[in-house]
C-alpha cells in the first residue's frame, strides 16, 4: 500500500510508533524513525534488524529547527523525496491540578504540540516542492471528552485536533492531506506506567471488551497514509473500540 513512499515515524523507538514502523514497513515504504535519544534509537534498530527489517534512525531535539532541518537535509539526500510524517512522539500526565507544576505542563506542551508544529513546519516545504504528502497526528480519544486529571495531556491533545483541521485545509491547495488517529488505551509502555487502578475500571467500559493493541493503531495509519485515504483530510480518526470515558 505505500510502495515507493518514504516516511518518517516521530516516537518509532517503541509503542504505537514501533508498530507503525513494521506496518509501513510491510507495505513496502522506505522508513526512517526518530526517537529521544540515541541508545533507544540504536536499540530498537537492532531489534528491528533482528526480525529482518532495515530503517533508518535518528534522535534529533524536536524542539530544534536546525537539528529537525539538517536530518531532513539527510533523509532528503539519501532518498529524494519525503512522502508522509507520522507525528507520533508523546508524552501523558495524570497528577492533580494542585500537584502539577508549571514546567510539567510546559514539557507535555513543548513534545505533544510544539514539537508537531516544528516537525510540520519544517517537513511542509518538502512536501510542497513534491506536489503532495500526507501528514498524520497522533491525538487520543482524551481530546474529545478530557479526562479527570492530568490535564496537560487532553489540553495538549485537544491542540493536536486543532492543528490537525486548520493544517488540512492550509494545505489542501497544495495536494498535503493531513488528518489524526485518536486511539483508546492501547497496550503500550505509555498505559503501563499508568496506576492500575485508573486503567482498568476504564478498560471494562470499553464496548469491544478489550484494550487496543498498538497494530489496530498502526493499521488506522498506514489506511490514512495510503492512496485509499485520498479524499480524506481534516479528520480525527477515532480507533478506541467505541470507548467513552
Ligand atoms: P510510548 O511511551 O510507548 O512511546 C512514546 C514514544 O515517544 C517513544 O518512542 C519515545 O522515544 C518518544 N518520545 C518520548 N519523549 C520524547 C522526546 N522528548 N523527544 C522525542 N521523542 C520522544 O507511548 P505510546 O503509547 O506508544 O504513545 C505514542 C503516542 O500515542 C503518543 O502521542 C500518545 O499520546 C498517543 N496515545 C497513546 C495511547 C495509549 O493508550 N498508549 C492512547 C492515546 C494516545
Amino acid at each position: 500500500m505505500l510502495e515507493g513512499k518514504v516516511a518518517i515515524v516521530t516516537g518509532g523507538t517503541r509503542g504505537i510508533g514501533l508498530e507503525t514502523v513494521k506496518v509501513f514497513k510491510e507495505n513496502k515504504a522506505s522508513v526512517i524513525l526518530f526517537g529521544s535519544k540515541k541508545e533507544t534509537v540504536d536499540k530498537a534498530l537492532e531489534d528491528l534488524k533482528n526480525d529482518g527489517i532495515e530503517v533508518k534512525g535518528y534522535y534529533p531535539n524536536l524542539n530544534n529547527y536546525d537539528d529537525i532541518n539538517n536530518v531532513l537535509e539527510e533523509i532528503k539526500k539519501e532518498y529524494g523525496h519525503i512522502d508522509i510524517l507520522v507525528n507520533n512522539a508523546g508524552i501523558s500526565a495524570n497528577k492533580k491540578i494542585e500537584d502539577t507544576t508549571s514546567s510539567e505542563f510546559e514539557s507535555i506542551m513543548n513534545l505533544n504540540v510544539n514539537a508537531m508544529f516544528n516537525m510540520c513546519k519544517c517537513v511542509v516545504p518538502y512536501m510542497k516542492k513534491n506536489k503532495g504528502g500526507v501528514i498524520l497526528n497522533t491525538s487520543s480519544m482524551v481530546s474529545i471528552y478530557g479526562q479527570p486529571s492530568g490535564v496537560g495531556y487532553p489540553a495538549s491533545k485537544f491542540a493536536v485536533n486543532g492543528l490537525t483541521k486548520s493544517l488540512a485545509r492550509e494545505l489542501a491547495p497544495f495536494n498535503i492531506r493531513v488528518n489524526a488517529v485518536a486511539p483508546g488505551i492501547t497496550n503500550t509502555d505509555m498505559v503501563a506506567s499508568l496506576p492500575k487502578e485508573m486503567i482498568e475500571p476504564l478498560i471494562k467500559t470499553i464496548p469491544l471488551g478489550r484494550i487496543g493493541e498498538p497494530r489496530d493503531i498502526a493499521n488506522a495509519f498506514l489506511f490514512l497514509a495510503s492512496d485509499l485515504a485520498s479524499y480524506i483530510t481534516g479528520n480525527i480518526l477515532s480507533v478506541d473500540g467505541a470507548a467513552r470515558s
